[in-house]
């Protein structure tokens, strides 16, 4: 019988292809003490060669799917494979201690790598070349060892990728051309790599806890990304049903395609804004095939994470200047650097926390490590004259931390124009509502900034104390809570009474249960993955607004997420 595995759909679309499993192998072994000391010094040396040779294909490959940019980090890889120091260490142990190859190597480059890592408080570099070392010490000992690595950039065949986890970087090496799905144990609907599925248009399935265990390098795989359901090793008969499935779905989208030049209107006349949530300039493509009004949302933390080090003004601005152009004098709401929680850059180490979560980052980084932070201001004012320019801040907790950062953006803005640089003079600055405590003190809020953006994606983990990615208790995810769409009611109504605009850039934004009440409390602006933008679009043409406020009004008095849904479905029938 064919095995069905269960998670959480995390983008729409069917898929069905060969399983490629992204899980290191097991790279475990024994110290032994060794006679022939240069029998195991050849051993290293070959496997040093072989690691080398993987690399140069690996690079040359990302460089043919990515860019020259985003192969780089393999060039230092293969310079470390290259470091004449590195190997005469390991030699050198292998000798005095006669030990076995696997030992020496894993003693000498722990050794370095802590003496990087050492160094890193001081100087980023040297966290970026203890990620170096530690990567290149995988691939050495998987050749002593006899295992192979999964290289996903050598994919070179229609695929569906099965693993544990994805790491947003994990999802950015991805080929597009290749990488049809995934499907992984862990996650939640709202985790980066669910979210960078949907602008990579591939359906996907998150949270399945078994995938690595049931399926098998090479099974062929159904994964029906609407239903969270996936078939490993189906029949003819279910491969015909899902093949079906999946053109259903491609007809649907079709219809939706039409859409794709009219405007957000509701059934009765009222226009509102549907915009797209971009990760990197490169997202851009999604943004124009589906008819985005603007870029509500764009997360300029992957510029840091696709980088070895920290981008420099030129390249912040390059990037940003791209998106403006592109956008063509459609407003684009640029988010500043929002690195922690599961955000990590390899070349800036962040302390150790109890609760990454609720630590050391985002607009608490910018604030304290404000030299990078005016980097990237910088870079966008200067950028700002070739568009429209909205700048948030990410995770603001309270007035005084929009105000800091505020002024900190007057600075650097005053001292562009004392240096001759040109600037736009109609910038919009504005915060994102993703902490409780900001959502209740809106009304104060809302007397400072120009806009709202409401981040429901982590504004609904801390109001329910639900970590986001946690599929253990993704049934405290509850988007259509009465005690969030009472904060969320509060934010729109607080924006409105002092005439500034209240944007949401949240999955909640483009979630079909949700929308006709967002349209009800008269939200202006929706941004969501550019995927969802021509449905949303469909749905919101069948909404009538007075309605859609009655239907707002019960749902914020009821009583649990579940009453939501039924309210709505008894309410909204669209197709
Ligand atoms: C959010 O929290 O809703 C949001 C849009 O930000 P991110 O998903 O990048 O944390
Ligand atoms: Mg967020």
């Amino acid at each position: 019988m064919t095995n069905k595995i269960t998670g959480i759909a995390a983008s729409n679309g069917v898929a069905i292809a060969k399983a490629y499993k992204l899980v290191d192998p097991d790279l475990s072994f024994e110290t032994r003490t060794i006679d022939d000391t240069q029998g195991e010094k050849d051993r290293i040396s070959a496997a040093f060669l072989s690691s080398k040779a993987d690399l140069e294909k690996i690079r040359t490959k990302a460089e043919e799917s990515m860019g020259a940019d985003e192969a780089e980090v393999f060039t230092a890889h293969i310079m470390v494979t290259e470091d004449p120091e590195l190997l005469s260490n390991i030699n050198d142990k292998i000798d005095s201690d006669k030990t076995n190859a696997e030992a020496a190597l894993v003693a000498v480059t722990d050794m370095f790598i802590g003496m990087f890592e050492s160094m890193a408080d001081d100087n980023p570099y040297m966290a970026e070349r203890a990620a170096d070392i530690r990567d290149v010490t995988k691939r050495v000992l998987s050749h002593l060892l006899g295992k192979e690595l999964p290289n996903p950039a050598l994919i070179n065949e229609e695929v569906v990728i099965v693993a544990k986890d994805m790491t947003p970087s994990d999802t950015a090496q991805l080929d597009r051309r290749y990488v049809k799905g995934f499907i992984t144990n862990v996650g939640g609907r709202t985790a980066h790599a669910a979210i960078m599925a949907r602008t990579l248009e591939i359906p996907a399935i998150v949270g399945s806890e078994v995938a690595t265990d049931e399926i098998t390098d090479g099974d062929t795989v159904v994964l029906d990304g609407l239903d969270g359901l996936a078939l490993v090793n189906p029949t003819a008969d279910e491969m015909t049903a899902y093949q079906a499935k999946g053109n259903q779905y491609a007809a649907k989208k079709a219809a939706w395609a039409k859409l794709k030049n009219e405007k957000s209107v509701s059934a009765d006349g009222k226009e509102f804004v549907i915009g797209a949530n971009i990760g990197t300039p490169k997202d851009l493509d999604g943004v124009t095939d589906n008819g985005a009004e603007g870029v509500g949302l764009y997360r300029t933390e992957f510029l840091y994470m696709d980088s070895t080090e920290l981008p420099t003004e030129e390249d912040q601005f390059e990037s940003y200047k791209k998106v403006l152009k592109n956008m063509d004098g459609k407003p684009v709401t640029v988010r500043t650097m929002d690195i922690g929680g599961d955000k990590h850059l390899p070349y800036l180490p962040l302390p150790e926390e109890e609760n990454p979560f609720l630590g050391y980052r985002a607009i608490r980084i910018s604030l304290d490590r404000d030299d990078i932070f005016r980097t990237q201001l910088r870079a966008l004012l200067r950028a700002s004259v070739y568009g429209q320019l909205w700048i948030m801040f990410p995770m603001v907790a309270t007035l005084p931390e929009f105000r800091a950062a505020r002024d900190i953006f007057n600075e650097e803005k005053a001292k562009l124009i004392a240096e001759g640089t040109q600037v736009s003079d109609d910038i919009k600055l504005g915060i994102m509502i993703e902490i409780p405590a900001a959502a209740v003190l809106a009304d104060k809020f809302a007397q400072e900034v120009d806009f709202f953006s409401i981040g429901t994606n982590d504004l609904i983990g801390y109001s329910m104390a639900a970590d986001r990615g946690n599929d253990r208790i993704s049934y405290l995810y509850q988007p259509y809570n009465p005690s969030i769409l009472r904060l969320v009611k509060n934010v729109i109504d607080s924006a409105h009474k002092y005439g500034k605009f209240a944007a949401m850039c949240g999955e909640m934004a483009g979630d079909p249960v949700a929308l006709p009440i967002l349209v009800g409390m008269g939200l202006d602006e929706f941004s969501m993955s550019a995927t969802s933008i021509l449905q949303a679009r469909s749905l919101m043409k069948q909404l009538d607004t007075k309605d859609m406020a009655k239907l707002a009004e019960k749902a914020v008095d009821a009583e649990t997420n579940d009453e939501v849904v039924a309210l709505v479905k008894a309410n909204v029938t669209a197709d």
